[in-house]
């Protein structure tokens, strides 16, 4: 082969392409991934999921140092931000991960193309460097580009005062008042990373509670414990505009005055990137909200050429991006591949943390599902109790007739981590009594969960 051509060209190396890439290396193809941005890893990487997740942890220990130590006989005193130097250990962790990612693609003999990746024709992609153009020919092309942010109407962006999750990673200074418009994933994340920094924080939602895509009793428990924390949150408000304006930023929605503050973080949610792709060319259209459609194998309506990631339809996280990657490339290689859907975790990273695998008790009720519940708070928990973080439950949905386990929600420490054992146990076909006899070492969070699964049948020990 010449060294412009291959057996499969990604494009995107976030984590839906990037993951692909190296599967498809680790099956023998000749692969190539084309990047424009310098450094790998994509959004998650680079803006998303690390970057986000370094401010929480170093907001909250920066806000425990100074609140949440007394209880435990630890005083300090004369506690400081730095937030230059928390910005900087961000700044680390993240160019630590994307090196080690082209580290990972060297060791798999990827070939790696930095610039605008264009398809011009069934296996034929160009991609636009800082040195021109060059010319790739692939058996089969692999979309994951990814997602940008989505804007309203009425905002005006100048992407520094009023913008969006990019900025809010990278204020310069503790924003005194911010006013977060949405109040999902990105909005509860970041909005507590600023409150914690001392921002007062004004979340706008247009739906009548927080989390709406969350089950009912998650959503209500967590507007509860995140307005304890300072948070101020109006709901069933529509924004209209949103602009700088002088000094301050001012935010209008319908119904109320309109708000003045220092910064506003717009997190109405993402859209599909198909910026530029070229997909005109190969005659792909995408749908109504953007996305391209894929069949059952990631197949586009073009043969040899695939989407993955957030580019296409479902939840937009980096574990489903990576996870259909590898269905994708399995599939292209062996005849075999497949993602659960049912099995794909959510968590958000707030605290406490925020957690969920399969069906709200909504979604059950709405489709007619006979389902058994069982609920079981960290309050009544040994280790949670040890710990001093006692807020939250774990609740488990499942069928009626079967027992077999259909929705997992949690709320509470370290909800991110338990939620592993319920995505495992949904992979096999778990049932609620399957969790309750399985046993759970103690003290530990995990507990919890053993307690929800014996409460399905009416037989929690610990309450
Ligand atoms: P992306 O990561 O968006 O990667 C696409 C890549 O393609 C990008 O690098 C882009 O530069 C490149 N690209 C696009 N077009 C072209 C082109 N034409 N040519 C060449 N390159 C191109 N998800 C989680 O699961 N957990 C989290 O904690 C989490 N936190 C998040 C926090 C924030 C603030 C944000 C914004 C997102 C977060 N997400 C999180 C979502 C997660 O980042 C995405 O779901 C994930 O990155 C999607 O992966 P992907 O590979 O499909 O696309
Ligand atoms: P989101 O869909 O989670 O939330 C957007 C919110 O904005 C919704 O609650 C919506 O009702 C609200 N909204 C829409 N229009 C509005 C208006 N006019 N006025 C007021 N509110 C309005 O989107 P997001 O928080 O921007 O996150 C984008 C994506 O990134 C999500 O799909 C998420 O999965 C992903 N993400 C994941 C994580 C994680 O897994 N921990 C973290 C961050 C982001």
């Amino acid at each position: 082969m010449s060294d412009t051509q291959f057996d499969l060209v990604v494009i995107g190396a976030g984590p839906g392409g990037y993951v692909a890439a190296i599967r498809a290396a680790q099956l023998g193809l000749n692969v190539a991934c084309v990047e424009k941005e310098k450094a790998l890893g994509g959004t998650c990487l680079r803006v998303g999921c690390i970057p986000s997740k370094a401010l929480l942890e170093s907001s909250e220990r920066f806000h425990e140092a100074k609140e949440g130590l007394g209880v435990h006989g630890v005083k300090v005193s004369g506690v400081e931000l730095d937030l230059k130097a928390m910005m900087k250990r961000k700044t680390k962790v993240v160019r630590t991960l994307t090196m080690g990612v082209a580290h990972l693609l060297k060791k798999n003999k990827i070939t790696r193309f930095h610039g605008h990746g264009r398809i011009t024709g069934p296996g034929q992609v160009v991609v636009e460097g800082a040195d021109g153009e060059q010319a790739l020919t692939a058996d089969k092309i692999l979309i994951a580009t990814g997602s940008k942010e989505a804007m309203l109407p009425g905002i005006e962006p100048d992407w520094d005062r009023v913008g969006g999750s990019t900025q809010a990673l990278s204020y310069p200074e503790v924003p005194e008042t911010l006013v977060v418009i949405g109040a999902g994933v990105i909005g509860l994340e970041l909005g507590s990373v600023w409150a914690r920094l001392g921002s007062k924080v004004t979340v706008l939602e247009y739906m009548d509670r927080i989390l709406a895509g969350s089950d009912a009793e998650i959503s209500a428990a967590a507007q509860k414990i995140f307005a304890e924390q300072g948070m101020e949150f109006r709901t069933g408000v529509r924004v209209t505009g949103a602009r700088v304006d002088g000094k301050q930023c001012v935010v209008e929605y319908e119904g109320g005055e309109p708000l003045t503050c220092d910064r506003v973080l717009v997190a109405v949610g993402r859209r599909a990137n198909t910026d530029g792709l070229g997909l005109g060319a190969v005659g792909i259209e995408v749908d109504r909200r953007g996305c391209i459609p894929v069949g059952a194998h990631f197949e586009t309506s073009v043969p040899g050429i695939y989407a993955i990631g957030d580019v296409i339809k479902g939840p937009m996280l980096a574990h489903k991006a990576e996870e259909e990657g590898i269905a994708c490339v399995e599939h292209i290689v062996t005849g075999y591949g497949h993602v659960n859907y049912d099995a794909i975790p959510g968590v958000i990273y707030t605290h406490p943390e925020i957690a969920d695998v399969g069906r709200t008790e909504g979604q059950l009720k709405e489709d007619g599902v006979p389902y058994k519940k069982g609920s079981f708070p960290f309050l009544a928990n040994g280790r949670a109790r040890a710990m001093g973080d006692t807020d939250g439950f774990v609740k488990i949905l499942a069928h009626a007739e079967t027992d077999r386990i259909l929705g997992v929600h949690i709320i509470g420490p370290r909800a991110g981590e338990l939620i592993a054992e319920i995505a495992v146990a949904v992979e096999f076909g778990a049932s609620s009594e399957d969790i309750a006899r399985s046993c759970h070492a103690h003290p530990t969070l995990a507990e919890v969960v053993k307690e929800a699964a014996l409460a399905v049948d009416g037989r929690a020990l610990h309450i």
